[in-house]
């Protein structure tokens, strides 16, 4: 799993934030772990916040344009974030609506 990230989007955000496991909400299957700075509600995931699994979370990491990233999928195929480019300039995945459940996880 990846570090906790306190940089200016946390600080942006009251220097709060949860875990979230994101489920898929037709197997059940958790597709990542995600930090969740500050309140409100979950609409789209960050690549700079995915702390697990690796495999996704690695894409902050090698990915620069919204073009070349694919979208967010469970490992049983159901599509739950669409490649989006954020107004700050950060990549996400922007969440589909009914396709994925979350759960807070402890700290
Ligand atoms: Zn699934």
């Amino acid at each position: 799993m990846r570090e906790i990230k306190k940089d200016k989007y946390f600080r942006d955000r009251q220097s709060t934030y949860i875990i979230l496991g994101i489920h898929c909400a037709k197997c059940g299957k958790e597709v990542l772990l995600y930090q969740k700075d500050g309140r409100g509600g979950l609409k789209r995931l960050y690549l700079n916040r995915i702390l697990a699994p690796e495999s996704i979370a690695s894409l902050q990491d090698k990915v620069e344009r919204v073009k070349t990233l694919s979208m967010l999928k469970c490992e049983c195929g159901v599509d739950i974030g669409i490649p989006m480019l954020h107004r700050e300039g950060r990549l996400a995945f922007r969440l589909i609506p009914g396709t994925y459940s979350k759960h807070k996880e402890k700290k």
